[in-house]
């Protein structure tokens, strides 16, 4: 049923249209950009790409503008293994107990591209794969309801438009049954159900996509979590926060914003200009370690001396 929903959906849009990244001039579409059909007049929206221009609408504009600087990084590698890991068992590709070595193979692919080191000594990257994999295998797994399917591609319509562009959202869902949606994460501490109840742009997103096409049933729905938390012995967190009308409501208007922005901060034609973006570094994210453009950015004012306290 999903399948169906989703190909039907997928080919109708995207028959012989021309579709470009903020018209910049790349037809591909790179992972995290706002996306414009220009035939169409639909503009697309990835969760990812919200919540990058939440975070810094300037580290945004310099992944189009300077992407040589974005690399994988080794948490962000770790993540993506893990997830092909779990993926071949929902597939049944693999068994359980071999997904750690779909995950390591996968971890190996990437390894040979390159991962920036961050916060992750590299000699433990390949033991956290396997433990976060085996994780998942033993404390998620087995909550996992059977029957659903797994990287389910989705483009769902909100019925709004900005500068007269349909606004669309668009995305992947790692795995979906009828009673609801669910997400893999790594992640280098527990996460807080609080914050992810009250502020969670994800879920918002994906439970609205789910209910608009169908996907799931009902009304309120259970978005879930399942986070593999990485400590010298991982160990599986299921956090499920639930999604109502009203989160799609406000998900929209806060896609809004942020496509209006977008167009109003390229002069009408979609390319980013010289001028920058709101520079936001009120985050823990705005770091040397964390931010690529950290050096063409806040680094090339602020260095590490200036950072250190005089007084402890
Ligand atoms: S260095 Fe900080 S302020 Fe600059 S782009 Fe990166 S996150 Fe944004």
């Amino acid at each position: 049923m999903i399948g169906k929903l989703q190909a039907e959906t997928t080919s109708k849009l995207h028959a012989n249209r021309r579709v470009g990244v903020l018209r910049f001039k790349h037809n591909k579409q790179r992972k995290g950009l706002m996306r414009i059909d220009e035939e169409a007049k639909i503009v697309y929206v990835r969760q990812s790409w919200l919540k990058d221009m939440l975070l810094c609408p300037e580290r945004s504009r310099l992944s189009v503008i300077q992407p040589e600087f974005k690399t994988t990084n080794d948490s962000a590698a770790i993540g993506t293994a893990v997830h092909a890991g779990i993926e071949a068992v929902l597939n049944d590709s693999c068994s359980l107990a071999d997904a750690h070595e779909v995950s390591l193979a996968r971890f190996s692919e990437m390894e040979a591209e390159g991962v920036r080191h961050t916060n992750v000594e590299p000699s433990t990257w390949h033991r956290h794969v396997v433990g976060l994999t085996n994780a998942w295998v033993k404390d998620i797994y087995p909550y996992v309801p059977l029957g659903g399917q797994s990287e389910v591609k989705f483009v769902a319509p909100t019925g709004s438009s900005v500068n007269g562009y349909q606004l669309w959202f668009e995305g992947t869902m790692d795995y979906v049954t009828e009673q609801g949606i669910w997400d893999w994460k790594t992640s280098a501490r527990k996460y807080s159900s609080l914050e992810k109840q009250t502020q969670d742009v994800q879920s918002s997103i994906y439970t609205y996509a789910g209910q608009t096409l169908g996907f799931i049933k009902g009304d309120k729905n259970l978005f879930n979590f399942g986070v593999m938390v990485r400590t010298s012995e991982p160990y599986g967190q299921i956090l499920s926060v639930s999604r109502t009308k009203a989160h799609g409501e406000f998900v929209i208007k806060q896609a809004m914003s942020a496509v209006a922005y977008g167009f109003a901060m390229t002069d009408g034609t979609g390319i980013p200009t010289s001028n920058r973006w709101l520079i936001n570094d009120q985050h823990y994210l705005c770091s040397e370690r964390w931010c690529p453009w950290w050096s063409v950015c806040k680094g090339a004012s602020i260095s590490e001396p200036d950072n250190q306290l005089e007084v402890e």
